[in-house]
């Protein structure tokens, strides 16, 4: 059975086509699928049910199961477990911010990148999510927001959750087209940020798709060799050219471009280091975001003190560097990257 939760309009009305079901009709079934929650046509009551009967013989709507939830303790945070129909599972997490609802989505089940501080890549790469699986994840947030939160809706979107987007490039691409469309999300794209560990062509290639979308790189090491004991793909895009792509994203974009810095306790913390990140960041039209590491205890990667923490950003925002420090949220529920997934694989 072919499954059409995942199309665009224009594919769905090409596969509804030998049922004789007129544009209009099909426009109103991606609303179903999209903004209505139904998960079967026998849900659509504006078909007729001769149809729908037809229809649910030879087509299905592909959604996940939730296979786990769990809430904050100050009910901010959310963190879903999504399983799709092979049993794979990907993590999603939404946040109530003051400035709305945002979700952080996953690209891939698992990653390859082996970054030393990242649970996402601990267990490889699974597979690549399609365009659909990337979307239900919105989607099955949203109708949760809407029929249990008062018609509340998802206002932002990161994809930063587990998995490297521009190693899943056409899907990803396929995802921010179809969320921005009047039948789904109608997400602006201005809304939306994708983060990268620096995949230097496929970030030109971004630059080029002319998708107001903001982009954020991990950088977490200010020179070559740091950055390549923590993340192996710097040997393969050495800083320098992430740093270009990056700048030319900005210039094409007009937008600007956040550097994450994850602070590692004696590791990237010091006073050398943030010498280099400022220098680093000169003439750019870009931020960086600190992020405190999430501890991995098992590699002695540990959290700097509040001291060095505060001192770190005082030293960049004395030296030009538009510097903010991400608040922490939903660290009793395991919403640092991957680690229910990784909770899932060993039950
Ligand atoms: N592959 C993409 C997107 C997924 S990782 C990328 O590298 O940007 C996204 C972010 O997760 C990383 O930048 C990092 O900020 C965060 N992250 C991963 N492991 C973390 C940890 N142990 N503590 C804090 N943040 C972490």
């Amino acid at each position: 059975m072919t499954n059409i939760f995942g199309m665009t309009l224009v594919q769905l009305q090409e596969t509804l086509k030998p049922y004789k079901v007129p544009a209009y009709r099909s426009k109103q079934i991606a609303e179903w699928m999209y903004q209505k929650g139904a998960g079967s046509f026998e849900a659509m009551t504006n078909l007729s049910k001769q149809l729908r009967e037809t229809l649910a013989g030879e087509l299905v709507i592909g959604r996940p199961n939730i296979k786990a939830r769990l809430d904050s303790k100050d009910k901010k945070t959310t963190k879903f477990l999504l399983e799709f129909d092979d049993g794979t599972a990907v993590e999603t997490v939404l946040m109530r911010q003051s400035y709305g609802n945002s979700i952080c989505v996953s690209s891939q089940a698992g990653c390859s990148m082996g970054c030393a501080f990242c649970a996402s890549t601990l267990h490889g790469l699974a597979r690549d999510l399609t365009t659909g699986e990337i979307l239900a994840q919105a989607i099955t947030i949203n109708d949760m927001l809407r029929d249990e939160e008062d018609g509340q809706k998802v206002d932002t979107i990161v994809i930063m959750g587990s998995g490297e987007p521009l190693m899943n490039y056409e899907n990803v691409i396929g995802f921010l087209h179809l969320v921005h469309e009047p039948y789904t999300l109608n997400m602006g794209y201005r809304n939306i940020t994708l983060s990268t560990s620096g995949i230097v062509p496929q970030m030109y290639l971004l630059a080029d798709e002319g998708l107001p979308i903001s982009l954020s790189v991990s950088l977490h090491a200010p020179e070559q060799a740091l950055r390549s004991a923590l993340m192996p793909i710097n040997r393969k895009y050495p800083l320098t050219d992430v740093i270009k792509a990056a700048k030319n994203y900005a210039d094409k974009t007009k937008r600007r471009v956040t550097y994450e810095y994850i602070l590692i306790d004696q590791l990237n913390d010091g006073e050398l280091q943030a010498k280099q990140l400022a220098n680093l960041m000169h003439g750019q039209l870009a931020s960086v975001n600190l992020i405190p590491i999430n501890p991995v205890v098992e590699r002695n990667l540990m959290r700097p003190s509040k001291e060095r923490i505060d001192w770190f950003e005082h030293y960049l925002s004395t030296h030009h560097v538009t510097v903010t420090v991400r608040r922490e949220m939903g660290t009793d529920i395991q919403a640092a990257c991957g680690q229910l997934r990784n909770k899932h694989l060993s039950d």
